[in-house]
């Protein structure tokens, strides 16, 4: 087999909310097609691929350097012994020339390539992707099922307590028992509100999480946890700067609850700068590393092969993203979560139509390869990309 050609359309996202750190109106996201010589039913096989949301479109660097490359590569190169897209072959090609360390952007480009790859590689098996990845890493640990958790809260211009509160419990009414609420970190007395409000949605705190950006106040932080902690919240996430591990590992010395953070760090070199210096814990905490930001599934496979051999269960590992990939790579890794925006409505949102949220977990469905072909909202972002 071979590709015939890969397109990619940047797509702006425009939603109207925020987090501590960002804005959305004017972000936007890459959505790429990689379509193959290989037909079924008279139409060409293809691999998708979408961004996940935070970081922009990365098609500039795509049509710069990664598809050139991977487009002269001799066919045969990209294949495995069956014949079948070999993505770590390409990964390999993709990525000739680029030096080590100062990751910057092109991890974001290479694991969307990566996760196009791998969509194209489980369709011509004819099995979902985590099936696929099951199989190629020998997990017979998975199952097809995931736990899976709630993603709400963001801050929108004229809602407050009543639209959170609101949200939270529609997220539990359909199924998710851990939600996650966002936090602003300025005002320890807003916050509070916040969590309390989320809280009595949920009839308690216990599976509730709160996720900072990064934007915990240095100067509240003691207040903030004297505050906060008594509620004991499932975990808290990113409390501080993503790369300040000296400042995260003396947030945890004073913290009890679970952290979960990695979402901003991209590559193994970052994940095990974490690991050594960021006072995590093995033992409670979570790493959030999101696959399709961070090279794809091989770079990703480092890490959780870097925390399993300093003693962490690959069951800490919960992939940032809330999106229809990362479900599959948490069942095809046997993976501790997946994380999942609750607004069903965003093409980014939710599951593949019709799934069931069955005591906050997800079944996965049959269709072929990451399967954004089951969810019509999603699949509509894809129709630039379909062939005529
Ligand atoms: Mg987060």
């Amino acid at each position: 087999m071979k590709i015939l050609a890969v397109r990619e359309v940047t797509v702006p996202i425009g939603a109207a909310m925020g987090n501590a750190s960002i804005r959305f109106d004017a972000m936007t996201a890459s959505a790429i097609a990689v379509v193959s010589d290989r037909m079924v039913g008279g139409k060409p096989v293809i691999g998708y691929a979408f961004d996940s949301i935070g970081r922009y479109g990365s098609g500039a660097l795509l049509k710069a350097r990664f598809l050139p490359r991977l487009l002269a590569a001799p066919p045969d190169a990209l294949l495995d012994a069956k014949g079948i897209i070999d993505p770590d072959r390409c990964h390999r090609r993709v990525m000739a020339n680029e030096k080590g360390g100062g990751h910057g952007e092109r991890s974001v480009a290479v694991g969307l390539l990566d996760a196009a790859l791998w969509d194209l590689r489980a369709k011509i098996e004819e099995k979902p992707l985590w099936r696929a990845l099951a199989d190629r890493y020998s997990r017979r640990d998975a199952t097809g099922r995931i736990a899976v958790y709630g993603t709400c809260g963001h801050f929108r211009d004229g809602e407050g307590l009543a639209h959170l509160g609101d949200e939270v419990r529609r997220a539990v009414d359909a199924g998710f028992t851990r939600v996650k609420i966002k936090l602003g970190g300025t005002r320890t007395a807003e916050d509070c509100a916040r969590i309390e409000a989320a809280a009595k949605a949920m009839n308690g705190s216990k599976w509730l999480a709160v996720d900072l950006n990064g934007g915990l106040e240095p100067d509240i932080v003691g207040d903030w946890l004297r505050h906060v902690e008594p509620y004991q919240l499932a975990w808290i996430e990113e409390p501080v700067e993503p790369l300040d591990y000296s400042l995260l590992a003396s947030f945890i010395k004073h913290c009890q609850t679970p952290i979960a953070t990695g979402e901003n760090l991209f590559s193994w070199d970052d994940a095990r700068n974490l690991l050594r210096y960021g006072g995590i814990r093995g033992d409670r905490d979570i790493i959030q590393l999101d696959v399709a930001l961070s090279y794809g599934i091989s770079e990703y496979l480092r890490v959780v092969g870097g925390f399993e051999a300093a003693g962490w269960s690959r069951q800490r590992c919960w992939p940032h993203a809330g999106h229809l990939f990362a479900a599959q790579v948490v069942a095809g890794l046997a993976l501790g979560a997946h994380e999942a925006a609750v607004d069903v409505t965003l093409p980014y949102g939710g599951f593949w139509d019709g799934t069931d949220i069955v005591d906050g977990q997800v079944s996965m469905p049959s269709l072929p390869g990451v399967g954004f072909e089951g969810k019509a909202n999603f699949y509509r972002l894809l129709a630039p990309l379909l062939p005529a």
